[in-house]
């Protein structure tokens, strides 16, 4: 066995794709997309025998799962093929990550369930049209995505919906989990909005702090109440007491991202990209914490970090 096969990760995540049709307002492959418009080179749309290439290694590395991300993965018209191919594999855990607007044709359901797609993660940022919109950069975004969310639904499919959040949308969150709550749900992530890609650009304009968005994590996970699975990313657990088993960051599989010029593990990404206070040594959590984004910590300070002491 070679080093490669040696090592085992929860899942491979593969950006088989840097175009979409939605403009997000924080979206972390904006720039790629932007430089993708009017132009299919490699960079834009992996070739297919790569993207079996990840396929491939995911099962070497013994991997549980298998997500297709991008930029939006249903706009590939060989995506039901590359499913397939995964399945027939013997991959248990196949993921489409997306923004649901493909999933307002029943009939394109139906050919990726029948290919093998069986975790459908849906971004879904607002249970109010006009903000789900706003964010999502097109008009027509949320009722493309409710109506897909209905026809998952009805052929069997629990969502696992990620809910980015933004200045736009932390302060009626609950609101938006209530909403969704209508739904056959299997798991929501509550992903804190990252500085990168386009929320980078400006991101006073774009991103809420963590200690205001933290306790609308809190009142939402409460009004899940265990219903399905809750998963928080990109916050630190001093700011999330009594959510601190909802964090993602801390003890999960490690997710190894591929895309067209790079592979990186999400693990060691974390590790070296945030950053702590003296005072964490302090805190009970120090060594399962990796701490706060850098980027986040250079645009707000790290004065919102309490160390929990015993
Ligand atoms: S180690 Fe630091 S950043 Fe992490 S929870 Fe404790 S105080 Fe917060």
């Amino acid at each position: 066995m070679d080093n490669e096969e040696n090592k085992t990760a929860g899942k491979i995540e593969s950006l088989v794709i840097f175009k979409c049709n939605c403009r997000c307002v924080m979206c972390s492959t904006g720039l790629q997309i932007d430089r993708s418009l009017n132009n299919d080179s490699y960079q834009s749309i992996r070739p297919y025998k790569d993207i079996i290439k990840d396929i491939d290694k995911a099962v070497k590395m013994g991997a549980k799962g298998f997500a297709f991300s991008g930029g939006e993965a249903t706009l590939r018209k060989d995506l039901p093929l590359l499913i397939r191919y995964a399945r027939i594999s013997g991959l248990d855990h196949i993921e489409v990550q997306s923004n649901g607007k493909m999933y307002v044709y029943e009939a394109y359901c139906r050919k990726l369930i029948k290919a093998g797609a069986n975790n459908f993660v849906i971004s879904f940022h607002s249970c109010q049209e006009n903000i789900q919109d706003k964010i999502m950069g097109v008009p027509g975004t949320y009722k493309q995505a409710v109506q897909g969310m209905k026809n998952l639904n009805k052929l069997g499919q629990k969502l696992k919906i990620n809910i980015v959040l933004t200045k736009f949308n932390y302060d009626h969150l609950e609101k938006t989990v209530k909403f969704l709550l209508g739904f056959d749900i299997a798991e929501i992530r509550f992903t804190m909005c990252m500085l990168e890609g386009n929320a980078a650009i400006n991101p006073r304009a774009i991103v809420a702090k963590m200690s205001l968005v933290a306790p609308e994590i809190i009142k939402s996970i409460k009004t899940i109440n265990n219903r399905f699975g809750s998963y928080i990313y990109n916050m630190v657990p001093c700011l999330l007491p009594g959510c601190e088993k909802y964090i993602n960051d801390m003890g999960q599989m490690d997710t190894i991202l591929i895309g067209p010029d790079f592979e990186a593990s999400l693990d060691e990404e974390r590790k070296g990209k945030k950053i702590k206070i003296p005072e964490c040594k302090e805190c009970i959590y120090d060594k399962k914490c990796y701490g706060v984004w850098k980027k986040y910590a250079k645009v707000f300070g790290l004065d919102e970090i309490k160390p929990i002491k015993k």
